[in-house]
């Protein structure tokens, strides 16, 4: 496993590089897809990107799974529409439709802003055309936590961050959030950092 990058790190700003057909299928990226697997589980995260380990690369795995929805109410997880999302890689993804009518706000964090977490307004569906890691075509249809987790992801190859997005009113730690936050309505949480105010 490796480090995981910290915003501020000019690579994580970066525009990622597809990979070819014979690249992702030669033994280096194979290993890199091993060691960001290892990294992400250690973490642990929902997804990683290539340049969050410092390799600026069209490259993602995601892996959602039930244990880590353990601690988070059942109410939450309905709203937020969570599910267990196997193993898979994404490689030179591109999001061919994006749900724009109606986004929904929720806290989001990410691995590579440690301690932070932010409300953040994203589409509910999401249909992405990528590569696996055998360099085979998908596409993916995802609605639900699972549309977000592509979006914040696919983010990081053209070096966004999920800090961009969120309403900078409700920016605060981790700590915070789960002290003060984290047992409230959503509803009410959106009404206390309106997106007008971001
Ligand atoms: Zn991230």
């Amino acid at each position: 496993m490796l480090p995981i990058l910290q915003t501020g790190h000019p690579l994580l700003r970066q525009k990622a590089s597809p990979l070819s057909h014979s690249e992702i299928l030669s033994a280096s990226i194979q290993e890199l897809i091993q060691t960001m697997t290892a990294t992400m589980h250690k973490a642990p995260g929902v997804g990683l990107a290539a340049p969050q380990i410092g390799e600026s690369l069209q490259l993602i795995v995601i892996e959602d799974r039930a244990e880590y929805m353990q601690h988070i109410p059942k109410t939450l997880l309905n709203l937020q529409e969570r599910k267990p999302i196997p193993f898979h890689v994404i490689i030179n993804p591109e999001i061919i439709l994006v749900e724009t009518e109606e986004k929904k706000a929720f806290f989001e964090g990410c691995l590579s802003i440690a301690g932070f977490v932010g409300l953040v307004p994203r589409a509910l569906k999401v249909k992405v055309n990528c590569l696996n890691e055998n360099a085979e075509e998908m596409t993916i249809e995802a609605s639900g936590w699972y549309a977000r987790i592509l979006q914040h992801e696919i983010d990081h190859l053209q070096g966004k961050l999920c800090i961009e997005r969120a309403s900078r009113r409700s920016w605060m730690t981790t700590e915070n959030f789960l002290k003060y936050w984290r047992e409230k309505p959503i509803d009410d949480i959106r009404r206390e950092f309106p997106p007008e105010i971001s």
